[in-house]
């Protein structure tokens, strides 16, 4: 009979029990892919079911920051099986449907499409209480694909205190908004560096101050809803290290104030 019936996306089904959050940014290096492991965890660690897709086609990182970089997905007849990581968080990247891991592919609408709903569809997530997504940054391709396939995800946007990453975070946001999905905060990373010196009381605003404010109050304005600030978190050496060695931090340092203002952003979602 020829082609193959596309399967349907679980999380679209009205019934669906899982909570499907998009982690969006206005530009690449403010941390989303570390927010969005790290949460995941920090909702594993309260006992939720979680799984990760990454469909940040420039970064791809986040099978690297869960120790997973090296992992391919295996097939059972024509499911894909999310690759599991000792935190009981499972990810699938969209790394990792290139053949080789070094290829490079220049993803594009169509293709990009397919491959979210693969990552969607074609993956055995089993019973998720939560599926979070690591946008790629901007406005592009991909959200407005998301935005199609999974109108009911609410969207977290990622930005620095810096006025040049506030505005394109309000971009990502308004964005999501046309997509119809529900912005439900902004996250605010490397807000501010605890003095070495005179004490964790001096915060010296690295990347200046007022982001995370200023993207909520211009969402909240535009949208006619509350867009609240969900947690401010400090630049910390062992954030960045736990990315690098596959350790994030509210594994491997869950007292450092990051890793508790990273818990405290997964409880309020
Ligand atoms: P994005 O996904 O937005 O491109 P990443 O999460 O990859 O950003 O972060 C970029 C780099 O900055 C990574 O090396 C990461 O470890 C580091 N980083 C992110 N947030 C912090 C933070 N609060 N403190 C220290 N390093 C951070």
């Amino acid at each position: 009979s020829g082609g193959q019936a596309q399967r349907e996306i679980p999380f679209a089904q009205p019934g669906s029990l899982t909570k499907v959050f998009a982690i969006a940014s206005g530009k690449g290096g403010v941390g989303k892919s570390s927010v969005t492991v790290n949460l995941a965890l920090s909702m594993a660690k309260q006992g939720l079911k979680v799984g990760i897709v990454d469909a940040d086609i420039y970064g791809h990182s986040v099978p690297a920051m869960l120790g997973v970089a090296d992992h391919r997905p295996t097939q059972v007849d024509d499911l894909i099986m999310p690759v599991p990581t000792s935190t009981g968080v499972s990810v699938i990247s969209i790394g990792m449907l290139k053949p080789r891991r070094d290829q490079v592919v220049a993803w594009r609408g169509p293709m990009l499409d397919r491959a979210l709903v693969q990552m969607l569809a074609d993956v055995y997530w089993g019973d998720l209480d939560v599926l979070l997504l690591d946008l790629p940054p901007g406005t592009g391709d991909v959200a407005i694909s998301l935005g199609q396939h999974l109108p009911g995800a609410e969207v977290v946007v990622v930005t620095t205190p810096q006025e040049a990453a506030a505005e394109v975070a309000e971009r990502a946001g308004t964005m999501a908004s046309m997509m119809h999905q529900r912005v439900v905060g902004v996250v605010e990373n490397m807000s501010f560096l605890p003095c070495p010196h005179c004490g964790p009381e001096h915060q010296l605003q690295i990347f200046g101050s007022g982001g995370g404010d200023r993207v909520a109050a211009t969402l909240s304005e535009r949208f006619g809803y509350t867009v609240p600030v969900l947690g401010r978190i400090p630049l910390d050496t062992s954030l960045r290290e736990g990315g690098d060695v596959g350790k994030p931090i509210v594994d491997s340092d869950p007292t450092a104030p990051a890793a508790v203002e990273l818990e405290g952003i997964a409880a309020k979602l």
